[in-house]
């Protein structure tokens, strides 16, 4: 079968990279090549950062009510090309047909929201002592940049380009290398939108090169990262030394704290959805279940029974509930955090391998995992293991549950379970966590500010924030007063200096 080789989207239109270089996208459910795509290096930044700098006077020129426009003709299209996008998505991550048609389904509403923030944003007139008229406007920062990465290719890019858009700005992607397709596509829709050539431009390529590229251009006015903590890490250091914007989402290890009022039945679907979700590869994965010791022993037996009947398999079929992890390098990476466990002490109560069958045979699938006996300090319940691996560990007292939760360097996500009201509020505002829900977990929304505390970033997507944080502030005074003001004149008079 011949696949299809999908250029940079640059200026509207797809173009080879100026090596002529390709890299092939696999599809993790059995290895094989879907695309190629062309393989974009710093000169294929260059040319796309020109062509955004081109478009910015265009773009930065319309009004907000004629942006929205562009976006709400947008989230129309996107609706339309849904279908297509979910199973492109589908094939180049792995996840199941359920989960991607349900997460790409949410999409449009960025589209819409931000459209309706441009229409609709509003400038501020500060106070200003004496004669004047002071107000601030909020202007585009110019181009910016995205890396983004593979686990939700076009959620986690739409959260960057709806309000980079509204505000005015042009931009260049860098999406990651393992699925670059629906960002390219994305092009697409903007341009039928009416979005201009060049506002939009997608540069794929390996973070060490167009990543690298991109990230460091002196020309960028923002760097907007999603991404592990040690690329966010690396990336704000480059933008520090140019004096660029950084927003950084990165890593998390979201804690489920269950108190002992919770329903068991409760407490074991919400820890599924959690822990199993996207294969574990997502930011918010439920990573340690932390359970009251009064039920420990009958969540985890429901647990590990409920687990046990989740059906892994082709993610393009609706049956299925668990798809293929990303890439051999993940599985990889989260089969090396089960031996550590082991080897920590940690109890091995579900999974821990792969999965047996044919059918199983060529993809990078694992069974989803549960660890017990888990103590706080252990690497397994410390690092971002980034699969289906959920770590359970218990707690007698609230003050213990708490100090579990913010004990690791991450602080991005916290799901509380119970039905005390006061208990719930009083948690919630005493963990390090940007993003907290009650009897609830990984819910999100367009208007929702969502970030982390800690090493798990810096700045908000989703929101007004998002929009802010796409503009700057330009402050305009003025002086109401006709009366010629000489401060050289020697008329005796008390002048103003500042
Ligand atoms: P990586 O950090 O490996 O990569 C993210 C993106 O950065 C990719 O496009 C990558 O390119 C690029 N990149 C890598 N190195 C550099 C560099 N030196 N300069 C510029 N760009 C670079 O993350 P993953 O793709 O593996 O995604 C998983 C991580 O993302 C997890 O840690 C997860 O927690 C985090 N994440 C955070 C979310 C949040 O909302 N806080 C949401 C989702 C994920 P390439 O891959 O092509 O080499």
């Amino acid at each position: 079968m011949t696949v299809r080789t999908w250029g940079l989207y640059i200026e509207g239109d797809y173009h080879p990279a100026v090596s002529g270089r390709t890299f092939p996208v696999e599809n993790p459910k059995d290895g094989s090549v879907i695309a190629e795509v062309a393989e974009g290096a710093a000169e294929d930044i260059e040319i796309a950062i020109k062509a955004a700098e081109r478009a910015f006077s265009v773009w930065s020129a319309l009004t907000g009510a004629e942006r929205g426009d562009i976006m709400n003709r947008a989230t129309e299209i996107l609706k339309r090309r849904l279908p297509e996008l979910v199973t492109i998505e589908i094939d180049q991550i792995g996840r199941s047909r359920r989960e991607m048609a349900a997460q790409l389904s949410r999409l449009p509403e960025w589209f819409s929201y931000f459209g309706a923030v441009a229409r609709t944003h509003e400038d501020t007139v500060p106070p200003f002592a004496g004669h004047y008229l002071n107000y601030t406007r909020r202007v585009p920062l110019g181009v910016v940049g995205h890396v983004t990465p593979w686990n939700h290719p076009l959620l986690i890019l739409t959260k960057k380009v709806a309000p980079s858009l509204a505000a005015g700005n042009t931009m260049v992607v860098k999406p990651s290398e393992l699925a670059p397709i629906t960002p390219l596509i994305l092009g697409e829709v903007l341009k039928e939108a009416g979005v201009p050539d060049g506002v939009y431009n997608v540069v794929p390529g390996f973070g060490a090169t167009a990543g690298l590229a991109l990230s460091s251009h002196p020309r960028i006015r923002k760097i907007d990262l999603t991404g592990g903590t040690e690329t966010g890490k690396a990336v704000a250091s480059i933008a520090g030394k140019n004096l660029v914007k950084v927003a950084a989402e990165l890593g998390g290890k979201a804690a489920v704290i269950v108190f002992p009022d919770t329903d068991t039945k409760r407490a074991v679907a919400a820890t599924l959805f959690a822990s199993f979700i996207a294969t574990g590869q997502t930011c918010v994965q439920g990573a340690r279940l932390i359970v009251h010791r009064s039920i420990h022993d009958e969540v985890v037996a429901q647990l590990v029974e409920r687990t046990g009947r989740l059906r892994l398999g082709d993610p393009q079929l609706e049956t299925t509930q668990v798809g293929p992890m990303v890439s051999k390098k993940q599985r990889d990476m989260v089969e090396s955090y089960v031996r550590i466990g082991i080897d920590e002490g940690a109890t091995l109560a579900y999974g821990g391998c792969r999965p047996e069958g044919e059918s199983f045979a060529s993809g990078y699938y694992l069974l989803p995992t549960i660890f017990t006996d888990v103590k706080p300090d252990m690497r397994i319940a410390q690092e971002e293991i980034f699969g289906p691996v959920v770590c359970v560990i218990p707690f007698d007292t609230e003050e213990e549950a708490i100090a579990i939760a913010n004990g690791t360097e991450f602080g991005l996500a916290t799901s509380i379970w119970t039905r005390d009201v006061a208990r719930a509020h009083r948690v919630a505002h005493q963990l390090e966590s940007g993003i907290t829900w009650i009897n609830d977990h990984h819910r999100i929304d367009p208007a929702s500010p969502w970030g982390g505390f800690k090493m798990s970033g810096i700045g908000r997507e989703n929101g007004l924030v998002a929009y802010e944080e796409y503009t700057q502030i330009q402050n305009i005074i003025v002086n109401l007063s006709d009366a010629v003001f000489d401060w050289y004149e020697d008329d005796n008079q008390i002048k103003r200096y500042s």
